[in-house]
């Protein structure tokens, strides 16, 4: 790899993670959605960095992809079990990680655990060589250690430039995929750690969209806040609260259910656990693969 494009994609992970950390100190009783997910991007920014996604606060059940509505008055509660999942990213070189945490309760600590060791796990074998079915299988051990089920319709993934999830999934359970690590390749790992049954189901919309397919459209406001979107955001994630207050809300809504309906853009479905009432915990490190794997989201060194 260029060592240009290297130092940009350390640069952006040490960026996530100390995101990652400020966001930690952000989530507590009676905070809200909006301002913490505003203030972690602003971080973002501030760093030198932009948001490689946008900040996703999915609670208890939910087990990805729920970030704030332009006007969301959601607040945290006692209790919540908090995924907080982001990136940063350089010139289109993004660093994703997450972690979870509960907000003022100390009751699902081994629920916790489970992600986190497993993704600890997974991190030891991911070197050139290694078979990404080895890798889903030591997730999908220690979270069954611990007795509860790995997410196995959800996986990690590869990065390329602006492009978040590239062509090789890293799976939380022996696939049987023999697909090798490569020298070079980045890779987000992401264990999913579930007290259900550990599937997750396409559940209500969630205001993550994404430029799927860029067309010309002829009404001017869809084709003006097209631009913007393409501009901005290029292939990478963004949310329907960025395109506000720059443009109005009714306008907002108008181009994005256009460019939905037109096949330009896709929205991100909200991803809960098929049971119902049941816990969900991930944590996620954006790895360069080497002899010895460097996390690129760590906060030290
Ligand atoms: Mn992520
Ligand atoms: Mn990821």
């Amino acid at each position: 790899m260029e060592n240009e494009i290297l130092e940009s994609w350390k640069k952006a992970g040490k960026i996530a993670a100390e995101a990652r950390e400020y966001g930690k100190t952000l989530i507590k009783p009676e905070s809200n959605f909006l301002e913490v997910s505003r203030k972690i991007e602003e971080f973002i920014v501030k760093k030198g960095a932009k948001p490689g996604f946008p900040v996703q606060l999915s609670i208890n059940g939910i087990a990805a992809h729920y970030t704030a509505f332009p006007e969301d008055n959601s607040v945290f509660s006692e209790g919540n079990l908090v995924k907080l999942d982001l990136g940063a990213h350089i010139n289109g070189y993004i660093g994703d990680t997450a972690l979870t945490l509960e907000v003022s309760t100390n009751k699902n600590q081994e629920l916790i655990k489970a992600s986190k060791e497993a993704l600890d796990a997974a991190i030891k074998l991911a070197k050139p060589g290694t078979k990404v079915c080895e890798i889903g299988e030591a997730v999908d051990n220690v979270i069954t250690k611990y007795g509860f089920h790995p997410i196995k319709n959800l996986s990690g993934h590869k990065i390329d430039q602006y492009i978040l999830h590239s062509n090789l999934s890293i799976p939380n359970y022996n696939n049987k995929d023999k697909t090798e690590l490569e020298e070079d390749m980045i890779i987000a790992i992401e264990p999913f750690a579930s007290t259900g049954m550990g599937l997750i189901k396409e559940g209500k919309a969630s205001s993550n969209y994404r430029l799927y397919e860029f067309k010309p459209v002829r009404d001017s406001i869809t084709k003006e806040i097209l631009l913007f979107i393409k501009k901005e955001f290029s292939t990478l994630p963004f949310a329907k609260r960025y395109l506000v207050p720059k443009f109005p809300l009714a306008k907002v809504n108008y181009a994005l259910s256009n460019l939905e309906k037109l096949g330009i853009i896709y929205q991100y479905p909200q991803l809960p656990e098929k049971e119902e009432n049941c816990l969900v915990s991930q944590h996620e490190h954006t790895i360069y693969i080497k002899d010895k794997p460097i996390i690129l989201t760590k906060v030290d060194d």
